[in-house]
């Protein structure tokens, strides 16, 4: 099959891709966070290409991309007044919120659940893709199962060309890590993922949040999860990757202890000429954490090369988007974090 590369701003764009949606096939999408893979959310035969073009296992639901917050009703039953009060202060954005699901929303969307993650996206096309589809568009991150996410239209092509008929390139993604989840199904709110919403401006709406373990620690992949996607090996290259924690320097120091010819070292571009002679990668400025999460994708996607032998990665400390950014690479090198002080 021919895929077709259409830029957002050309004029048909959004009403070429309604139209494969409505027919019940596959349209990569733009939004702020990545590009997803997306389908008529309630047709199971469309949603099983997407688990089929991803190689996706069965039991990792997919959200629901929606137009505006008008839509949650359509979707879901007994929704939280805290529900549209998050819809009314972070959408459209970066936010995801698991609610009940009603019977409108198939087994193959919610993995068999009975929740649905819903979202409204900060992406105009994309919602006025999803406005002239007439439907939901269900839409996991349109990376091939267990690889980096897709940040650019250039990834996706790369991923899924001559497997799917089309691709909206809207430009490189703004945020750069998937939606922060939350889970609104029990009675006190729950952090299933973070992201580009922190759990601190989740706070100061909803009063409280519980994060879930899966968030900092590594999932046995047969535990029974409230995120199921979050068990898999995530994010992350073919070969290794190792966190290498603490300063700048302590943490050059240490690496160049450990380096062998075929590593490479992700660090921060302030850092690039501390690790001189070590193939280091910046994946962009620790002054600038949104620039971090921005381009750690891209940059875990030029480490997925079988030439890499094992990636010392550096990861910014603290809360905010850091706390995103820790969250996937923690996964992408499963939870291994070297203290320089234990090495030198
Ligand atoms: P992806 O779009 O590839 O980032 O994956 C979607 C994420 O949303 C996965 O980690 C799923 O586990 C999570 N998700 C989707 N639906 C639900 C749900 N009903 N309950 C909990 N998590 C969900
Ligand atoms: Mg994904």
């Amino acid at each position: 099959m021919e895929t077709l590369l259409m830029n957002a701003q050309e004029p048909g764009c959004a009403e070429a891709a309604a139209k494969i949606i409505r027919e019940g096939g596959l349209v990569a999408i733009p939004t702020e966070t990545v590009y997803g893979l997306g389908a008529n959310g309630l047709d199971p035969e469309a949603v099983s290409k997407i688990f089929i073009a991803k190689g996706r296992p069965n039991d990792n639901p997919l959200i629901l991309h929606i137009a505006d917050a008008s839509q949650i009703d359509d979707l879901c039953h007994d929704v939280p007044e805290s529900a549209y009060r998050l819809a009314e202060r972070f959408w459209p954005g970066p936010l995801t919120m698991v609610l009940p699901a009603k019977s409108c929303v198939p087994q193959e969307t919610t993995a068999g659940l009975s929740t649905v993650a819903v979202r409204c996206p900060d992406s105009p096309v994309t919602r006025e893709i999803i406005r002239l589809a007439g439907v939901p568009l269900a839409a996991p991150s349109a990376n091939l199962s267990g690889k980096p996410s897709t940040t650019t239209a250039g990834h996706v092509y790369h991923d899924h060309a001559g497997k799917i008929p089309m691709i909206v390139d809207g430009g490189p993604c703004r945020v750069g890590v998937e939606s922060t989840i939350v889970d609104l199904t029990e009675k006190r709110p729950r952090l299933l993922r973070p992201g580009g919403i922190t759990p601190q401006q989740l706070i100061a709406v909803l009063g409280d949040l519980v994060v879930d373990k899966a968030v900092t620690a590594q999932i046995d992949k047969d535990a029974v999860v409230k995120a199921p996607g979050m068990k898999y090996r995530h994010y992350a290259p073919a070969c290794q990757v190792v966190i290498v924690s603490g300063t700048s320097r302590k943490a050059a120091e240490c690496i160049r202890t450990l380096y062998k010819p075929g590593d490479r070292v992700l660090c921060f571009e302030e850092e690039l000429s501390l690790f001189e002679g070590l193939a280091p990668l910046s994946y962009g400025k620790a002054a600038d954490l949104n620039s971090l999460s921005a381009g750690l994708f891209a940059a875990l996607r030029e480490l997925d090369d079988p030439a890499v032998h094992k990636v010392y990665a550096r990861c910014p400390e603290g809360d905010g988007i850091a706390y995103a950014i820790q969250n996937r690479l923690k996964k992408a090198a499963a939870f291994q974090v070297i203290d320089p002080e234990d090495i030198l």
